[in-house]
């Protein structure tokens, strides 16, 4: 009597084979030696709906295999995940930016986005002071909105925060929602060693774009200095802020995440393989994406 497999089983068996069959192909794994992820950026922005293909190999031919498409919005965390669906390399966020904070929210959508296995963080969400529009008092309203509903969400993914002119503010409100410190990261930062301080001493993370490449940015630069090294990340806030010397180049693209790299461990004086192994550490800690253990190639 030859052998039969219940459905479970056969399902099993189809998943380890085409695991294998991805292995063999085209690299499973998003990254690895050579190449690193872009943890931030925004492919749902009309610059880029109709171009991802195209985006994502040449993001690949410049070393970054892949990245983490952040949303802004109750629907964009559903168009963000549908990114994700689409393209093994792409993970998704879902939170509504302080910028966008007086658009409508449709709590379900975030919980929808958040609950899928190509979500990998909460936010961005936090203070935008650089601006007065919307208003203070309901991008707060709106931050511990979001806070309260993580927290009741059971949902324990880390939650990347957007942070400008807010410092002071912001931080006594993340710490009193409960959330673990070392569950958030101040993306984009563009504060001072001062501020760097205040966001390490919480025990948050720091996350750098091509702004900390700018001439002007020396307050960046010192406090870029100051990150310890299991708590930095890059990131290149695509469509915004492309680095040095490609600064006149828009939009921002993942690719240009390696050129931010690149800079930031020159800065730090460290030697461009350590930099690199460490942040691809550090995006598979914060994150929980794992890295491939194979080489990508473009
Ligand atoms: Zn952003």
């Amino acid at each position: 009597m030859g052998r039969t497999q219940r459905p479970d089983q056969i399902l099993h068996t189809l998943q380890i084979r085409s695991l294998l069959v991805d292995r063999a192909s085209n690299c499973i794994g998003p990254y690895s030696v050579g190449t690193m992820l872009d943890t931030h950026c925004h492919l749902s922005f009309p610059q880029f709906r109709d171009n991802l293909q195209k985006l994502l190999s040449d993001a690949r031919a410049h070393g970054v295999a892949g990245a983490i498409t952040i949303s802004t919005t109750t629907s964009d965390a559903l168009q963000s995940l549908d990114i994700a669906q689409r393209f093994a390399n792409v993970w998704c966020s879902a939170g509504i930016h302080p910028l966008n904070c007086d658009e409508p929210i449709h709590w379900p959508d975030l919980l929808t986005a958040a609950s899928d296995p190509k979500c990998v963080a909460w936010g961005e969400l936090g203070l935008d002071h650089h601006y007065d529009d919307p208003p203070r008092p309901l991008q707060i309203k709106v931050l511990e909105d979001q806070l309260t509903f993580i927290k009741q969400s059971g949902i324990e993914l880390p939650v990347v925060v957007h942070c400008r002119k807010a410092f002071s503010t912001l931080i006594p409100i993340l710490r009193s929602s409960g959330l673990p410190a070392d569950r958030f990261v101040f993306h984009c930062f563009t504060g001072d060693e001062e501020e760097a301080r205040q966001v390490l001493e919480f025990g948050a993370w720091i996350s750098l774009t091509g702004i900390a490449t700018f001439k002007s940015a020396k307050d960046v630069q010192a406090a870029a200095k100051l990150i310890p090294d299991d708590r930095i990340m890059i990131e290149t806030d695509a469509p915004f802020c492309t680095p040095e010397p490609f600064r006149k180049i828009r939009p921002n693209t993942p690719r240009y995440a390696i050129e931010t790299a690149r800079f930031v461990a020159n800065l730090r004086a460290s030697a461009w393989d350590d930099f690199h192994h460490l942040i691809n550490i550090n995006t598979e800690r914060f994150f929980g994406i794992p890295q491939a253990q194979c080489v990508v190639e473009g």
